[in-house]
């Protein structure tokens, strides 16, 4: 424990050079901040795969089966056994070729992509081909390479379970946004006002202290591409970006990072500082951000307290605007080509699309020269909308252009999946307690059971066992299906879309 703790150290500290690099630091910093981040992964690195750990692990293995295999001492074991075997497959000297690369590509792609010049990347992208192909061929034991990286952020899953999921919704989804593109556009002006930051800012921080979130242990900054970084157990910070011109960006941004925050800041203290101290899992981790701004903050029921306040903080853009007129334009379905930017109709069709792609990469299917046709052609089929340029296609993402090929996206639709999930089992155990609060702008249920049931226990288990101890039943795109057909059904008067019944 006292070795793991140095290491846990280690990237806690690189997680305060990060979350710097991404808020304050001045530009100049930027060529001493890499170099320091690597030393600093590297003695990390250097100490986990460090063969006394492994003795030390070998000494312990007898005790494993003596041990309750639901205590902590057990989860710390498996998963240090797991990480560490995997750490001493990979030769040093390929992830110094790989870290060197990436690091090179990511700088080509940030050049590249304002300039829309695929040709400066795509060898480079090539060369990100072969090496996530090196790397999986460490791991021999998976049925795919893209396997070896889902079950990196999402342990458990494979890329054949995230294929019959998707495709259990895309039979759902795309008569879906068929359906509501035969609809006229809903009017959301009202969210393209002018809104001054300090109200903006002011109101989401507010929401986001009624959520829980403790700002004692934790603040919001400003960053380009918000995220979530845990610090330490005290010091869980989240950022946000705001447009004056549209409402919706910086507050949603807030409420989905608020959500990443709710699960840091309530993992059981006495999983400080052990290899616990986190979320379960990508998907797990994203279910949680996606309940929170989705589940919650999308929902009549919210706004219904909330939207009065949002007016007297804004009443100049919003007195004359009504409840149901504000609800409709934050749940406005438009299929575009930015994912980010996407609701929540069309958002798990833009990473069906990714992962297709990627794994037909991985697998020797599809050549990277003929990805953004690819790309292009899979817009057209599933969104109808297609990107005149490169900029908004393949170039969009940060996931291919600074690191392995495969395994960054699937987290983000698992998380929808499993957010609907736990909230149709938490309203089940605790619905008229969670409905009565949220009237007054309170969530303390939601989130004590949301604690006791997945917060507090941080990365012990799997997220397929987390899944079955919460809910009851293994993962399942039933919740998720019936949440946005009885939400859309209702916004759009979707009654004579006949959506198939998926497999439960
Ligand atoms: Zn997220």
């Amino acid at each position: 424990m006292q070795r793991l703790q140095e290491i846990d150290h280690l990237r806690r500290a690189v997680n305060v050079l990060i979350w710097d690099q991404n808020t304050y630091m001045p530009p100049g910093g930027a060529a001493a901040r890499s170099s320091h981040q690597a030393t600093l992964n590297r003695l990390a690195h250097a100490k986990f795969t460090d063969p006394a750990l492994g003795r030390l692990l070998d000494a312990l293995e007898p005790l494993r089966e003596a041990l309750p295999p639901d205590s902590d001492e057990a989860a710390i074991l498996f998963w240090v056994r797991r990480d560490y075997d995997r750490s001493r497959r990979v030769p040093e000297a390929f992830v110094a070729r790989a870290a060197a690369h990436f690091s090179q590509l990511f700088q080509a792609w940030t050049e590249a992509r304002p300039q829309d010049d695929w040709q400066a990347v795509r060898p480079l992208l090539e060369e990100s081909l072969r090496l996530s192909q090196e790397f999986a061929a460490f791991f021999p034991e998976h049925q795919e390479p893209l396997d070896v990286f889902i079950d990196h952020s999402d342990p458990g899953m494979t890329a054949a379970r995230m294929d019959e999921l998707f495709r259990e919704l895309r039979e759902v989804l795309r008569p879906m946004v068929q359906a509501i593109k035969a609809h006229p556009p809903v009017d959301d002006r009202c969210l393209h006002q002018h809104y001054p930051v300090e109200g903006q800012r002011a109101f989401g921080e507010m929401v986001a202290a009624c959520y829980g979130y403790d700002f004692q242990q934790g603040r919001q900054d400003l960053a380009p591409h918000p995220f979530m970084i845990k610090i330490a157990q005290g010091d869980v910070r989240i950022t946000t970006r705001y447009r004056e011109d549209d409402l919706a960006i910086g507050l949603f941004s807030t409420l989905h990072e608020t959500g990443h925050a709710l699960y840091e800041q309530n993992i059981h203290p006495r999983l400080a500082d052990t290899p616990l101290d986190h979320g379960a899992s990508a998907g797990v981790h994203e279910s949680q951000s996606r309940l929170w701004e989705n589940l919650v903050g999308r929902s009549r029921p919210f706004w219904e307290h909330f939207y009065p306040r949002l007016q007297e903080t804004f009443p100049d853009q919003l007195a004359q605007v009504s409840l149901e007129t504000f609800y409709r334009a934050i749940n406005k379905v438009q299929p575009s080509l930015i994912r980010t930017e996407a609701d929540e109709v069309t958002y798990n069709l833009h990473i069906m699309l990714r992962f297709d792609l990627e794994r037909a990469l991985l697998n020797q299917e599809l050549r990277v020269a003929d990805l953004p046709e690819a790309w292009r052609a899979r817009m057209a089929e599933d969104l109808g909308v297609v990107p005149s340029n490169h900029r908004d296609g393949v170039l969009q993402d940060i996931h291919w252009f600074s690191g392995f090929i495969g395994g960054s996206f699937q987290g983000y639709t698992l998380g929808n999946i499993m957010g609907a999930q736990f909230f149709q089992a938490a309203m089940a155990e605790q619905g008229p307690a969670i409905q009565e609060e949220m009237a007054q702008g309170r969530f303390d249920a939601l989130r004590t059971w949301l604690t006791e049931r997945i917060y507090q226990h941080g990365g012990k288990f799997l997220p397929d066992t987390l899944i079955e101890r919460v809910t009851g039943r293994p993962l399942s795109v039933q919740p998720y299906l019936e949440y946005l057909q009885r939400k859309y059904s209702e916004l759009y008067d979707l009654s004579t879309v006949q959506a198939g019944t998926p497999g439960d």
